[in-house]
């Protein structure tokens, strides 16, 4: 169960004004996680005088669902939250995110990707790492560089072949364009150093899906003026990445505050796949909003 939350401790922090966002993935019904990062964010966006955003984050058409996007609205509303309109959904802006690429690409910071999981296995098998030893980063194993190394003639010839591929940032590359001392301000911690390197040449553009997580959320908290970027303890090693995405492309800085995760009975982060109960599930159990509000950790 959560340790009861309190945003008592950032207040001194908090920018004044902050603007906030809840920004989930339709992917199911919103359970008591969710709910605690959606207070979490709305809650420091009231204590700041600021506003609270709502963004889908469903670029991944075969995983989002419709009717989970309208549950996730039904779901806030009866929690008592309120959002500024419009909600800003992202599989509608890929040209958007296609054009961000192009400004990373046109700097030779990019490269297509043809690599298989597989392929990825084999090759750091082949380096000598066994699988649970190979250098990680915060998406998994790093990756070893493979297409990094292809002559150019290569890759257009696979690309003009109708060859699959993804698109990796060239991390050297990038850091060497970016300045040096990248840092970001967590509420509460102060400053923190930015060590980018540690996601490697990490995905940019999916095989499947032309963007990806990392370039999507930089690219929307610039472009909706998010000050305050609130998301769980877990996607806090993406914030390095996102500092250097964001250094590199010209966007604001915002302030960061990641919070707790909520965990079951076990001990364990409650997850879809635990069957933690869902938001509607409690409701339609006759559970009234302020109990899953305290329930959530409020
Ligand atoms: N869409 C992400 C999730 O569902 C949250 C992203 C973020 O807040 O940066 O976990």
């Amino acid at each position: 169960m959560p340790a009861t939350a309190s945003l008592r401790h950032l207040l001194p922090d908090l920018p004044p004004g902050a603007v906030t966002r809840f920004a989930p993935s339709p992917t199911g019904l919103l359970h008591l996680g969710h709910a605690h990062a959606a207070l979490f964010a709305a809650g420091l966006a009231e204590a700041a005088g600021g506003r609270f955003l709502l963004r889908l984050e469903d670029i991944d058409a075969t995983r989002c669902r419709p009717e989970f996007a309208a549950a996730i609205e039904t779901d806030l509303a009866w929690l008592g939250l309120a959002w500024e309109r419009p909600v800003r959904v992202q599989s509608r802006h890929m040209p958007a995110y296609r054009a961000a690429l192009g400004r990373l690409a046109a700097r030779g910071l990019v490269y297509p990707c043809f690599c298989t999981r597989g392929d990825i296995q084999r090759e750091i098998a082949a380096a000598g790492h066994a699988p649970h030893l190979a250098p990680s980063g915060p998406d998994g194993p790093l990756y070893p560089g493979t297409c990094r190394r292809l002559v150019p003639a290569e890759r257009e010839a696979r690309i003009a072949a109708g060859a699959p591929h993804a698109l990796r940032l060239d991390m050297a590359a990038a850091l060497a364009a970016a300045p040096a001392d990248l840092s970001f301000h967590e509420l509460g911690e102060g400053r923190l150093r930015c060590d980018p390197a540690q996601s490697g040449d990490a995905v940019l553009a999916r095989k499947e899906v032309p963007a990806s997580y990392h370039l999507c959320v930089t690219h929307d908290d610039a472009l909706q003026g998010v000050t305050l970027v609130t998301r769980g303890v877990d996607l806090k090693p993406a914030t390095h990445l996102h500092r250097l995405l964001q250094a590199l492309l010209g966007w604001p800085e915002p302030a960061y505050a990641h919070h707790g995760l909520i965990t079951g009975p076990d001990g364990r982060r409650l997850a879809k796949r635990d069957r933690a109960p869902t938001l509607r599930a409690l409701r339609e159990a006759g559970h009234g909003a302020a109990e899953v509000r305290r329930l959530a950790g409020w």
